[in-house]
């Protein structure tokens, strides 16, 4: 019975290894989209706290491959507490799974055959981890890291108690306990450091997380060593979740360890950086104290850079610098047309720098209104809102800005509705009813107010100018898009 057994686990390993052979390593650009396996037994998840249905696949490729492994982890992490997703047909909990090729699908937390999908193999995931497990920890490589992790905490006099795989007990719950490879007190307190080979499965680095952030208590993961080019997935669960550093200590931190009296380890990670607008990364690695690491409890994290601060500020400068260009360019466009002489012929030199500008915005993703000559697809639009910024005729040869209102609804019905949003925003209402002697433009706003509400398409915004409109005027612009999604929905007219 028992050598049956083993057998059987003997033939189960071959079988892993041929297969992990086979498949080799792929190792995925941290900033590309994460991808989802095709065909997925499971195909849509409940979020088991809104109740929404969402397509795993979509939820997959949605986001960035190092922000899907956190969440992964999290997720797994979550899993025995609170779920966050079940399966869409029966709502047994689910988790993130990565195939050999890191790509993404979700597995059932227990597979009993009362759900269509299935999604286990007939390798029992336990049965492997048993067997990983049990051989790595006697293994010669763990012994040599957990050596040098023991060496280096005892050359540093500010740590102490040291202790090698002895019980951690829960302080709550005299029941729970974990065996980590070392502890010590440190300058952070006391610390479990775990020496992660290659195969440490998900699951027993979450639950492990979990035991010791409840204890109020830190797990310093330690690899024995970090290629930043083939990284398999258990290091990427790690790497992700931890900042984007993963760290190193090896015969020659060791060393130094012992040399300067003080705790060195090998930080590797990533240092974002905008190039061409966009982030990227490059590795990085250096050798420090440990105690200069910044420690956090609650996400269980010991880093020494901060990918995520440090790429969070790129991104929001980046974000203010885009804000800057497009006020600069805004300026400019107005600028062009306050100077614009409507009745007098240009110089052609104008209608180059006009393209320029059309340009600029076309470069920011705003398609510019099309025309046949330069400026007319704009002129009823900038000369009306204009005129009511400047509460006077601009671009046209008129007294009054009420001439401005009468001109834009002769000529421009398709401008009436954001000249009179301008009008409201600008306060200029006052002053044009002050220049309307003879009532003419009040009747006449009455009328266009009723065809409105009627659902009249004559005076229907034109949708050609809405992107210029509101990139030069956003909340004139929004207003006339509300408009046209809200009141005026039968569009194709
Ligand atoms: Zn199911």
């Amino acid at each position: 019975m028992r050598s049956g057994k083993q057998t059987n686990l003997r033939s189960l390993v071959s079988k892993f290894k041929r297969e992990a052979s086979m498949h080799g390593n792929v190792t995925i650009d941290p900033l590309a989209s994460a991808v989802a396996v095709e065909n997925p037994a499971i195909a849509e998840i409940l979020d088991l706290e809104s109740g929404e249905l969402l397509d795993a696949a979509t939820f997959i490729s949605a986001r960035r491959y190092d922000r899907l492994v956190a969440e992964r982890v999290s997720i797994r992490e979550s899993f025995s507490s609170k779920p966050r997703f079940g399966c869409g047909l029966c709502a047994t909990p689910v988790y993130l799974v990565a195939s050999h090729q890191k790509r993404f699908f979700f597995r059932h937390s227990r597979e009993d055959g009362s759900c269509p999908s299935i999604t286990r193999s007939e390798l029992s995931r336990d049965e492997i981890r048993a067997l990983k497990y049990a051989g790595q920890r006697e293994s010669l490589a763990h012994q040599r890291i957990k050596d040098r992790i023991v060496r280096s905490l005892q050359s540093d006099r500010a740590n102490s108690e040291i202790l090698i795989e002895r019980q951690w007990r829960s302080a709550r719950d005299g029941e729970s306990r974990r065996q980590p490879d070392v502890q010590a007190v440190t300058p952070f307190g006391r610390i479990a450091f775990e020496a992660q080979l290659s195969t440490t499965f998900l699951d027993v680095v979450t639950g492990r997380r979990s035991f010791y952030r409840d204890e109020g208590a830190l797990l310093v993961w330690v690899m024995a060593e970090f290629e930043p080019t083939y990284r398999r997935m258990t290091t990427d669960d790690l790497l992700f979740s931890n900042n984007s550093n993963i760290l190193v200590v090896d015969e020659e931190t060791a060393r130094l360890s012992e040399q300067s009296g003080v705790f060195q380890v090998r930080a590797h990670y990533r240092i974002p950086e905008i190039v061409a607008g966009e982030l990227r990364d490059r590795w990085a690695s250096e050798i420090v104290a440990f105690r200069d690491l910044t420690v956090d409890r609650n996400t269980q994290t010991a880093w020494f850079f901060d990918y995520n601060g440090e790429a969070t500020r790129l991104l929001e400068d980046q974000a203010q610098l885009a804000l800057g260009r497009d006020d600069d360019l805004r300026k400019r466009i107005i600028a062009f047309w306050m100077s614009r002489h409507q009745q007098t012929p240009e110089p052609v030199s104008r209608e180059a720098d006009w393209q320029g500008l059309l340009a600029e915005l076309s470069e920011r993703g705003v398609t510019p209104p099309r025309s046949d000559r330069y400026d007319r697809a704009v002129t009823g639009l900038m000369n009306g809102i204009l005129s009511a910024r400047e509460m006077r005729p601009i671009g046209w040869d008129f007294k009054s800005l009420v001439q401005v209102a009468h001109k834009v609804a002769d000529g421009y019905p398709q401008h009436v509705l954001a000249m009179g949003f301008a009008i409201r925003a600008f306060g200029c209402a006052e002053l044009i009813a002050a220049q309307d002697k003879s009532h003419k433009w009040e009747k006449r706003s009455m009328l266009i107010r009723a065809k409105f509400l009627g659902g009249d398409q004559g005076y229907r915004p034109d949708e050609d100018t809405l992107p210029f409109l509101k990139f030069v005027f956003p909340d004139i612009g929004s207003k006339v898009e509300r408009f046209l999604q809200e009141k005026m929905p039968q569009a194709n007219f």
